[in-house]
């Protein structure tokens, strides 16, 4: 429910509209997850919500744990379905970011990905998408008080913009300064390139960061690794991109994969470097995370470094990405409900536990 969904409900249960904003904010802002936390709340009010309503939507099935920090939560839908979100703690700051599913499954179809081999089994629906915050905030109150979640990244399984109307729900949600109060520009939102959705995207009042996953530096080889490349190819997409209303001092991220033999030659980087010429923008090269379902390598570290040097050189930005927590699956396009049996940190949240801090 968004604040005014929970007014309208207090209303039609014959309350006033204001023991909506009461709950919600419990809710959203405080995290409960039980009515009876809701302390300037009657008995008989919380016995009623808890008769015609429930408070989250996900549960923690497993907690795994890198021997990066990193923490790979698979969760459980009311309905059974399992989506996995994981938690990225800076190494040597206090970022803590968090990546989340908009899907169960995907429906792109990159031949790269693991998430794209389970299809799309369904979208998430918006409670769906914040709880995957709600809880991680929870289990870091428990597990890591220190840290709080700074920084939230929609790359974790599915196409968010394949399911936008739960999406933008779910950023109105959690940027609300009545609830967890998430600082929009904490926020990137990651597309494989929808150009309609984009366009749609760039007339919203919310205003996520946007990350658009190229992965190649021309339609040949985009195509190949990227069907959806054949809907909208490379030409429309950074079309879409030059007309994309950019914040000030903000950037467009382009996440590149750079698989060995396919798009990691020194040609590539420089057909990259000519193609995103003039755009506001960066580029985050991630070595591929290899998975037993695609056939490709990860270049050699010398291979890497000569690809972002070409491209530094011929002036564009860039970032290397270093894999965070791939020991338990978790890294960039390894999400596939797998779980390799290790390294499980037994769940003990408490059963009502002090509200934890609020996200930053
Ligand atoms: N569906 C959206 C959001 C998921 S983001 C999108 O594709 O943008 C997942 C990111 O991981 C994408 O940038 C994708 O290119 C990247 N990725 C997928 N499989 C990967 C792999 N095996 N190794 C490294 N990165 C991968
Ligand atoms: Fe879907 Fe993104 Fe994976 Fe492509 S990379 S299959 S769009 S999750």
């Amino acid at each position: 429910m968004t604040l005014a969904d929970a007014e309208a409900f207090a209303v039609a249960q014959g309350w006033p509209r204001f023991r909506g904003e009461q709950v919600w904010r419990w809710v959203h802002d405080k995290g409960a997850r039980d009515f009876d936390e809701m302390s300037n709340l009657s008995r008989e009010t919380r016995a009623a919500l808890a008769e015609r309503s429930h408070i989250g939507t996900l549960t923690i099935a497993e907690v795994q744990t890198s021997r990066d920090g990193t923490r790979k939560l698979r969760l459980l839908t009311r309905d059974g379905q399992s989506i996995e979100s994981v938690i990225i703690p800076e190494i040597d700051g206090d970022k803590t970011t968090q990546c989340i599913s908009s899907q169960v499954g995907c429906a792109v179809d990159c031949q790269f990905c693991a998430t794209a081999k389970l299809g799309l089994l369904r979208n998430l629906d918006a409670g769906e998408i914040v709880d995957q915050v709600y809880l991680a905030r929870r289990l870091l109150a428990e597990v890591d008080p220190g840290r709080r979640l700074t920084n939230l990244v929609y790359m974790g399984m599915g196409e968010p913009l394949h399911n936008y109307d739960n999406m933008i729900k779910s950023l109105r949600i959690l940027t609300h300064d009545k609830g967890a109060g998430m600082s929009q520009r904490r926020i990137t939102v990651s597309t494989s390139g929808l150009v309609p959705k984009l366009e749609k995207l760039g007339l919203e009042d919310v205003r996520p960061n946007l990350a658009v996953s190229l992965n190649a530096p021309n339609d040949e080889i985009r195509d190949e690794i990227m069907p959806i490349n054949r809907k909208w190819n490379i030409g429309k997409l950074l079309d879409a991109l030059r007309a994309y209303p950019l914040e000030q001092r903000r950037r467009i991220t382009f996440e590149y994969v750079l698989l060995a033999g396919v798009n990691d030659s020194l040609r590539d980087a420089a057909q990259l470097a000519k193609l995103l010429r003039g755009l506001k923008c960066k580029v985050n090269i991630i070595p591929y995370n290899p998975h037993p379902e695609a056939p490709y390598q990860r270049p050699t570290p010398a291979a890497v470094d000569a690809f972002q040097d070409e491209c530094k050189r011929l002036g564009l930005l860039t970032y290397l990405r270093k894999p965070r927590g791939d020991d338990i699956d978790a890294a960039c396009g390894q999400l596939a409900n797998r779980s390799n049996g290790e390294a499980i940190v037994p769940l003990r949240i408490r059963k009502a536990p002090a509200a934890p801090p609020p996200v930053e």
